[in-house]
């Protein structure tokens, strides 16, 4: 059985690969466990080295791996370059986290000594959509090894192909062979990595649908999740904002990567004093959007990832498009060559009724949907009006407004005056539908390692434990 794996450019056939067999899992996982206890025995800062220097490896091969990207993915390949190289920085990162994990003595009676001791959990699942490819592979497999554990990786089907070039980094780098496996296919192969009895830690990004089956499964056997699901994160803009940098923002925080990011910031919620100016703004910024190959210079929008989300894109704009009203549309590439990729014109909709499903449902598509506010009080309740809690754009000159609204916007990341800036340094995940856990920074040391309590009796002549009675 193989894996077919597309470009989206023209839709025409990238690699063929084989299937991962559920044996194939197992084994996998299994002399993954193994080598995990090697590793765990050595020394942080030899393991926080070798995870490091992978950093060097991945900067010397970037246009390799991000044009291998960009053919797979339909990406620019200035964002897939981008990616690589936060790819590279997440190894530096984490290289660097690996010996500074340390546990706390706690005060108690002078007769005992009391420590925690901060323990990889042993192995660690990553199974990733197919976005933002390599540099998901990076951010699950680099903190996993700097806390010690090994790391078994799922990549999405139909982008698998910088994944497998990273684990042949890996290996360059001197990491042990068998601690990070990566596993090809779909739905059954995941399925098989988060039953198999030898997994110890999920870390999930993908959908919020194939979340909940990941909790239902792992829920059997209690094994800890962490999920970075969908979003449908609200941008917005106040009366009083600098509206051109807005709309530069807007316009690439919804449409870059052809939509295809877990914190688009597809609903545009703008006081009504501003509307007309910025969904004028926005108008003419889409309509000057360039769809088409994303190797050619000139190009803004590349292709969705497969067929099947661009009909799902379409249908979406089909169906909404009964309801709203089309404020602006990008054209559709003319070039006959690229007749069978898989695009999607970026589409910005206005007066919607409240329930339409573009303003609840996660596109996953270049879909900008358009509501308007009259006050403070309904611009909270219009951004809150989903179940996702992903991000939130603001935009304010009101540096008061801008905390308040901070503080009320239900979202695990809100960016004020500013949109899709990210860093490893810094905790990222959601609320609500987007999920639970958190990736990043120090929050990365508490998701892949969990500290085991020591108690030793000081005292000689001390009870051995709690008397009865206390
Ligand atoms: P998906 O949920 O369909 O697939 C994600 C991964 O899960 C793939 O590797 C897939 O093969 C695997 N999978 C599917 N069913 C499984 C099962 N039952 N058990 C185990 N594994 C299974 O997501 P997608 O369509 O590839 O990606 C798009 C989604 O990912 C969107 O909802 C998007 O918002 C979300 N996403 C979230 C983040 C974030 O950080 N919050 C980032 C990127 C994408």
């Amino acid at each position: 059985m193989t894996q077919v794996v597309y470009s989206p450019i023209e839709g025409s056939v990238l690699r063929e690969l084989p299937l991962t067999t559920a044996a194939e899992v197992e084994v996998g996982i299994s002399a993954a466990r193994a080598a995990q206890v090697e590793w765990a025995r050595r020394h942080p800062s030899e393991r926080g080295r070798l995870i490091a220097s992978v950093a060097g490896i991945i900067e010397s091969r970037v246009e390799e791996i991000a044009e291998l990207e960009s053919r797979n993915t339909g990406k620019l390949l200035s964002d897939t370059r981008r990616e690589v190289l936060r790819a590279a920085g997440s190894f530096r990162y984490y290289g660097g986290w690996a010996d500074k994990v340390v546990g706390e003595m706690i005060p108690m009676d002078g007769d005992h000594l009391i420590y925690t001791s901060p323990e990889p959990y042993g192995v660690a699942a990553g199974i990733i959509p197919w976005n933002v490819p390599f540099f998901f592979a990076a951010k699950k497999i680099a903190p996993a090894l700097a806390f010690g554990n090994a790391c078994v990786l799922k990549p999405a089907e139909d982008t698998p192909l910088t994944a497998l070039l990273l684990k042949d980094m890996l290996r360059s780098a001197g990491i042990p062979e068998d601690l990070v496996q990566v596993f090809i296919g779909g739905r059954e192969v995941g399925e098989a990595v988060v039953a198999s009895p030898n997994v110890d830690l999920i870390v999930f990004t993908g959908s919020d649908a194939t979340g909940r089956a990941i909790a239902r499964s792992a829920a059997e056997r209690l094994v800890p999740v962490a999920m970075e699901l969908g979003g449908k994160s609200p941008q917005v803009v106040f009366q009083d904002a600098d509206l051109e940098k807005a709309a530069d923002a807007i316009t690439l925080g919804v449409f870059a990567s052809c939509g295809q990011m877990c914190i688009a910031g597809s609903r545009l919620v703008v006081h009504r004093s501003v509307h007309r100016a910025l969904v004028d703004l926005l108008a003419e910024r889409v309509r000057g959007l360039t769809v088409g190959d994303p190797f050619e210079s000139g190009t803004d929008v590349g292709p969705q990832i497969t067929s099947l989300q661009r009909d799902k894109t379409l249908a979406f704009i089909e169906e909404t498009s009964k309801v709203g009203k089309v404020v602006a549309q990008a054209s559709m590439p003319g070039n006959p060559a690229l007749s069978g990729g898989f695009y999607v014109p970026p589409t910005i909709f206005d007066d919607l009724p409240p329930d339409a499903r573009v303003l609840r449902d996660e596109v996953f598509g270049p879909v900008l949907a358009v509501t308007t506010f009259d006050d403070d009080e309904e611009a909270v309740e219009l951004a809150n009006r989903t179940d996702f809690g992903l991000a939130a754009g603001i935009w304010t000159s009101d540096i008061g407004r801008a905390h308040r609204m901070a503080a009320a916007v239900r979202a695990g990341t809100v960016w004020i005056n500013t949109y899709r800036v990210l860093s490893e340094l810094v905790p990222f995940g959601g609320i609500g539908l987007s999920g639970y856990g958190r990736e990043n920074g120090t929050e990365a040391a508490r998701l892949y390692t969990r500290p085991k309590s020591v108690w030793t009796s000081l005292a000689p002549g001390a009870p051995a434990g709690f008397t009865m009675g206390q």
